[in-house]
């Protein structure tokens, strides 16, 4: 591993880890790495020498660009399921949920929107629904 001090195109500085160099240099090329700050991705080295990683250190925890890129890639994962395998209900998701737990209709998967007035309510009384922060399509 190899950490590299990063400036973002408005002035943030943070460091990232990458397997090696040349990782580094082709995934700024092809702008993979944001800011964790404000999410530019008009990054760039900033000047020093970079760090080597000693044996078996772990990628410590400031690595927030990454992670923050893998859970990105885990939600659209969740989105990609739901929408093979769910009804989506637009702005009916909270009658529908309800009436799928009072048995009502069909018992299967949905999605659509609810307010957070009505996801209280849903807890409320005991529907298990679950929140995914629903990204916009990336299609970088
Ligand atoms: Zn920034």
């Amino acid at each position: 591993m190899i950490v590299f001090q990063l400036n973002c195109g408005t002035g943030h500085t943070f460091d990232i880890w990458f397997r090696d160099g040349a990782t580094a240099d082709r995934q700024l090329a092809r702008k993979l790495v944001e800011c964790p700050e404000c999410g530019d991705r008009k990054v760039s080295k900033a000047l020093m020498a970079p760090r080597i990683s000693s044996k078996g250190e772990k990628v410590p925890g400031q690595n927030m660009a990454v992670l923050a890129k893998s859970m990105r890639d885990q939600l659209v994962e969740v989105r990609k399921q739901v929408e093979a395998n769910c009804d989506y209900v637009g702005d009916k998701f909270a009658e529908e949920a309800r009436k799928i737990h009072y048995g009502e209709t069909e018992a299967r998967g949905i999605f659509g929107e609810a307010s957070e007035e009505q996801h209280k309510e849903l807890s409320e009384e005991g529907i298990d629904v679950a929140r995914i922060p629903w990204l916009p399509r990336d299609d970088a």
